[in-house]
This record gives C-alpha cells, structure tokens and sequence, in this order.
C-alpha cells in the first residue's frame, strides 16, 4: 500500500452507552491510475493521527470492480513503520527487497517491518478472480526500534478467542491473554472479531490502552453504536471491557494500544522523526541507494517519489 494523497477529513463525536466516541469518517484514495484500486482510508486523520502506535488504516473491497487490474502497487519504500496485510477474500501477491515472495491470502498476516528501509510492491496474482476484500494498516515504529534491519513475517496460524457468537483471532499484540506470535515493537493489539448472527460477546480491554473498531463486513453494535463499513469508530482511553453485538453476520477490525507519546513526521511511504529524515529517506530512494534495494519479480518501473512539500514537514503528536 502507498499513500499519495493528503485531504481534510471530517470527525464526528457521539455519545455511546459508557463514554463518548469519535465516528472517524473515511477518504476516497486511489491507488494509482483509473482503472486502479480505491481505498477507504481513516487513519491518518487531521485530528487523530495515531491509535496507539496504528497510524495508517486503508479498507478495500470487497469487490475490484471498476478496477479491472485489481491491486498493482509497483515497487516503493518504506521506513520506521511495520505493514500489517489483512484479508477477508482474493489475494494479494508480496515480493519486496530483502527477498520475500508471499501470497497474502485470508485469515493469515503478513508483517513487513520497514526499520531502516524496505522496498516492495503489491499486486492482485495473474488469473485473479473479481473480488478483494481487506485492509492495510501500518504500525510506527518507536524511536528505538525504528532502524531496525527491515525483515519480513508470515503467520498463518494465530490465536484464536472463541465464545458467544464471536470468533476473535489476534492479529498483532495481546488481547485476553492471547498474543500473536508477530514481533511487535509497542504495546498494543490487532484482532479480528467474525461475529455469528446473534452474537453478543464482551472483550476484556486495557484502560490504560486506546482502541478503535472498524466494520470489515455487515453492521454490528460496538459498545451500542451502530457500526457499518466505513467509518473508524475511535473508542478512547479508560475502557475495561468492550461489548460487540450483531444480529446478523458480521466482521470487525479492532486496533488499539499504549498512547504513542513520539511525535512523529508522516509523509508519502516514510514515518520519521523531522523534516530532515524525510528529505533523506527521498533523496537515496530517488538514488536507487542501498537502503532500500531492488525489489525482485515486478515486471515494471518503481514508483517515483512526489516533490517534496514547500514548507518544512512537522512532527506531530497523536492528536491535535
Ligand atoms: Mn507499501
């Protein structure tokens, strides 16, 4: 996933049953040309740029349609962030710079830690059916983790909550006592909950935590608020439990963790931590550098990076 786009974005807040929440509504970004994926992104926000150490929060599908060629992100870099790929239905075909070829299929991650640098590119596999449904999201790597040499992780076996009408498979982190095997660099959790007709099943939390759910598939009650795909509904801080209810088929997203306390500069496909880091992180990838590599097997050109803003980019904390 690459971000190319910068636009206002509306918050609503809302009183629920125990505390106040904030609907976080999505942007209509296209990946590439027009005949490529649009993605609904709610992270980063103007007013809320970080859930947790989550800062980036892409939906797509479920179906390609009108984007033939599905997904095709041509090879671009990364830095001081891990890519968390999530999906629900198709795949989605990984090569990058340290040598990794993944097929992303659903109900497995795929965890590519940027540190230092990364390069890689993302496309639906050839002979792939009309539908892609999932979710790209990026964690920012803390200060003393983000130069990390950038590697790679795919887990096809995680672990698994059930009860109530709710299966909750953790993704990233620690929910309940469950903790995905994934390399984590902050305190915080990814899961999915795939919620019964019917269902009606309480999470225990983290009050020290911040949360936030996002609807992948039908319309459920988070915490009584009716959530349908789209929006992220960001849930706040001092929560012990968290109820989740559904009278028909449903599939949530929750994210949540340790308030993120760095200040962070976000710009194009780089986390850093000034204007300085960023300009760098450009310049040797428009130099073909060794920082980030050649990525094996895209039959095409990488992506360019855009021109760098007129202004000086600055850090910003979690929310404004
Ligand atoms: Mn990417």
């Amino acid at each position: 996933m690459s971000n190319l786009e910068r636009k206002p974005v509306e918050v609503i807040c809302r009183e629920s049953g125990s505390s106040s929440v904030e609907v976080l509504e999505p942007r209509l970004v296209p990946l590439g040309g027009p005949r490529a994926l649009t993605v609904q992104r709610t992270l980063p926000q103007r007013a809320r740029s970080l859930v947790g150490a989550w800062c980036f929060a892409d939906a797509y599908g479920p179906t390609l349609a009108p984007a033939p060629m599905g997904m095709n992100t041509p090879p671009h870099p990364h830095t001081g962030l891990q890519t968390v790929s999530w999906l629900v239905a198709g795949d989605v075909l990984h090569h990058d710079s340290v040598g990794s070829t993944q097929l992303v299929s659903p109900g497995q991650l795929n965890l590519m830690t940027a540190g230092h640098g990364i390069a890689h590119s993302e496309q639906s596999p050839p002979g792939h059916g009309p539908t892609l449904h999932g979710v790209q999201l990026w964690t920012a790597l803390p200060d003393d983790a983000r130069s990390v040499a950038p590697h790679f992780e795919h887990h096809p076996d995680l672990p698994v909550l059930a009860g109530s009408g709710a299966t909750i498979t953790v993704i990233m982190g620690e929910l309940d006592g469950q903790r995905s095997p994934a390399e984590v660099y902050s305190p915080l959790v990814g899961a999915e909950a795939d919620l019964a007709a019917g269902a009606d099943a309480r999470l225990p939390l983290r009050p020290e935590w911040e949360y936030a759910a996002l609807a992948l598939a039908g319309q459920a009650e988070v915490d009584g608020v009716a959530l349908a795909p789209g929006p992220l509904l960001y849930l706040g801080l001092g929560r012990s439990d968290l109820t989740l209810r559904a009278d028909r088929a449903a599939r949530l997203l929750l994210i949540g963790g340790e308030p993120f306390a760095e200040h962070l500069v976000m710009w194009w496909n780089f986390v850093g931590r000034d204007h300085e880091d960023i300009v760098e992180a450009r310049e040797q990838w428009m130099a073909a550098d060794r920082r980030f590599g050649p990525v094996p097997g895209y039959p095409g050109a990488p992506l360019a990076a855009p021109s760098m803003p007129s202004t000086r980019l600055r850090p910003r904390g979690r929310q404004r």
